[in-house]
């Protein structure tokens, strides 16, 4: 989130936390073991509070529950490296963010309606390697997953007013698996280390996100919300099928950073993702058809096992 959306923020959650009756629990118990569990963040470990909400992320994506649309369209990437700005550690993530005053950093098509304007990505990602991601794929998670955060310049505008709005955002996901090093990635890893203490910023101002996205265009879609505060059921998930790569090294600097400020007790910047949300009423579309029951070429690899209850 950018430093003009904290007020707004505090006020939500502020807002969410006061009203907890009529509120629903997260699937925390169903779809965690205990050890998962323990490892939340402090900021999901009592019942969720969103009050109502009926498209809440992130979700277990079912790949067989999955309806292929032969009508989405193949989504449009148009990245202009000269938009990036900087790198911003919000204590809950690292966020590069991007100049969005104008359409030179797109994406447009897939289920889109209008073109959005990239504002930031962040990452989520676990003390471990046997979870991280927020979206799981049949109930298996990656160590991490990207978010490439969007929003409709075309309806509203400002970011501010978009995420409030039910189409205001578009959130490109792409899971990060275990394997060869990202050459793409260490160059932002390489700038992790002066952005270690909460509130810290440095200048970041060429980069190419979609160096970050796999080449294949497959992706899954669905109706869901913001996966950190204030949570609003905003927006369109753009979920890429095919994880890209990264090392253990490049997992590990993630890894150094610190929830914390220079000055307080050091707190390891790990295990800041959402736990799993309800489907309820929604259903994931594909932009794919799975081509036969076994398609173990394109299933996740390389990750957790199943964490059961
Ligand atoms: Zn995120």
């Amino acid at each position: 989130m950018a430093p003009a959306m904290l007020p707004l923020l505090r006020r939500a959650w502020a807002a969410a936390a006061s009203s907890r009756r009529g509120t629903r629990r997260c699937s925390l118990g169903a779809c965690c073991s205990y050890r998962l569990r323990d490892a939340l963040h402090p900021l999901w470990q009592s019942p969720l509070t969103i009050p109502g909400g009926t498209r809440q992320s992130p979700i277990n994506i079912q790949w067989r529950d999955s309806v292929y649309d032969p009508f989405l369209k193949p989504l449009k990437i148009s990245y202009d490296p000269t938009t990036c700005l900087h790198i911003w550690n919000n204590g809950y993530s690292f966020l590069v963010e991007f100049d969005d005053s104008t359409d030179r950093s797109i994406i447009v098509g897939g289920p889109l309606e209008n073109q959005y304007r990239l504002k930031q990505f962040h990452f989520h990602w676990g003390a471990i390697n046997d979870w991280g991601s927020e979206h799981t794929v049949d109930s298996k998670f990656y160590p991490a997953e990207l978010h490439l955060v969007h929003w409709n310049a075309v309806e509203y505008p400002s970011f501010e007013e978009a995420v409030m709005e039910g189409n205001g955002l578009a959130v490109i996901g792409v899971f990060l698996k275990l394997g060869a090093r990202h050459e793409g990635l260490q160059t932002l890893v390489d700038a992790l280390p002066a952005v270690k203490h909460k509130d810290t910023v440095i200048e970041f101002d060429v980069f190419d996100p979609s160096c970050l996205l796999p080449s294949c265009p497959d992706y899954w879609t669905y109706a869901g919300s913001l996966t950190t505060p204030p949570l609003t059921e905003s927006v369109t998930w753009i979920i890429k099928k095919k994880p890209i790569e990264v090392d253990e090294d490049q997992l590990e600097a993630f890894r150094m950073l610190l929830f914390t400020s220079d000055g307080e007790e050091e707190k390891r910047m790990v295990d800041n993702f959402r736990p799993l949300q309800p489907l309820m009423d929604r259903t994931v579309r594909s932009s794919f058809q799975v081509r036969h029951l076994l398609d173990t070429e394109a299933q996740p690899q390389g990750h957790a096992e199943q964490v059961r209850p």
